[in-house]
């Protein structure tokens, strides 16, 4: 079967250059008679490929000198308790802005270690937009501002960088990492599931500035404290060595792209073409404010719900798949990560226009 434009939430779409580089790789990395998988992550070749991936997604991001870069395993969720407990520092109150499903689940796993202040929230508006700048309240006893900079399941995402000032403000970039260039020094703490955007399930990319590592809550767990993976260089235990692998040739991939802004122009133009399709229609709406869009995740329906068995089934036989929105939002949900080729955009826009035709 030819390969289909999977518009999944994630596990998402990986580039196909990348699939098949792995594919050549698979039995037999660089003449050492064995796959990635079977190596010893102590071991020279593989500490090889470790390195590669740090150290390409240290220039892709442009990571200061003074941030960890950890990769990890357990999920953006294990982060979502992690962070407490790593970064109270002997502080009780921890700010977070709600602007969805994915905030939500961090603060209710804050509340379990932390008093967790609601800095804004955009509930009331059914989260169709993101707080603006002058709506966040920040007391100063926090030990941190956390928020979610794109929303996988409402498709909202902040056009600006909240500023929290010295405290320290952390990001959950799951569904947005690499997908633009972003200014990593105004973050304390960056996180994300490995995939949406990074590579296979199974790695988590914690980006950590040094300072705050170190002052866990008493009672952390040894592999729950970042301070013990960047001692070890992420080594203390077997990290995930395929997943590392697949990661470090999808970065080599965004360089040969030439980078994050090479990409950002090619997310925006395929993210604005979706919208423009949508908006253009009476038949197609996408419910969020247009400054908060999200340019990775575009929630979509159609004027009548009894047709979207109907346009999934079309969509599937044109080889367009996981189209259906998240059964909290309905619809349709097109996720539009880096890998999504532009002609899958297309096809998709393509397909929207006729199903209106014939059915509006
Ligand atoms: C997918 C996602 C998560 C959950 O990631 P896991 O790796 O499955 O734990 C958390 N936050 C956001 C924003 C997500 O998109």
């Amino acid at each position: 079967m030819a390969r289909v434009y999977n518009f999944s939430a994630g596990p998402a779409m990986l580039p196909e250059a990348v699939l098949q580089k792995a594919q050549s790789e698979m039995l037999d990395w660089h003449d050492s008679g064995m796959s990635i998988m079977e190596m010893s992550h102590r071991g020279k070749q593989f500490m090889s490929v470790y390195e590669q991936a740090e150290s390409a997604l240290r220039r892709l991001m442009n990571i200061p000198e003074n941030y960890k870069v950890l990769f990890l395993q357990g999920g953006a969720s294990s982060q979502f308790a992690m962070i407490p407990m790593n970064l109270l520092r002997g502080k009780t109150s921890a700010a977070y802005i709600n602007t969805g499903a994915w905030s939500k689940k961090a603060i209710a796993e804050a509340k379990r270690y932390a008093t967790v202040h609601i800095a804004a929230s955009t509930e009331d508006n059914k989260f169709c937009s993101a707080p603006t700048a002058d709506q966040i309240d920040l007391p100063a006893e926090s030990a941190y501002l956390h928020y979610t900079p794109n929303e996988t399941i409402g498709g909202v995402e902040f056009s600006y960088v909240p500023d929290s000032g010295d405290i320290p403000l952390v990001a959950d970039l799951s569904s947005t990492i690499l997908s633009r260039p972003i200014d990593v020094s105004k973050f304390g703490l960056i996180y994300a599931g490995a995939q949406k955007n990074i590579g296979p399930a199974g790695l988590t990319v914690v980006i950590v500035r040094d300072d705050l590592i170190g002052q866990t809550l008493d009672g952390t767990p040894t592999m729950f404290d970042y301070k013990t993976h960047a001692d070890n260089g992420s080594m203390y235990n077997t990290p995930p060595t395929y997943g590392l692998y697949l990661a470090g040739r999808v970065f080599e991939w965004l360089e040969q792209l030439g980078g994050l802004s090479a990409m950002a122009e090619i997310n925006e133009r395929k993210a604005n073409k979706l919208y423009a399709a949508i908006d253009g229609s009476d038949f197609y709406s996408n419910p969020v404010a247009k400054d908060c869009r999200s340019w990775m995740n575009i929630p979509f329906t159609l004027a009548n719900a009894e047709l979207d068995g109907l346009f999934l089934e079309q969509a599937n036989a044109a080889g367009l798949v996981t189209l259906k929105g998240h059964r909290s939002v309905g619809g349709m949900r097109a996720s539009i990560y880096n890998a999504m080729p532009e002609a899958g955009v297309d096809a998709l826009i393509s397909l929207m226009a006729e199903f209106e035709q014939k059915h509006a």
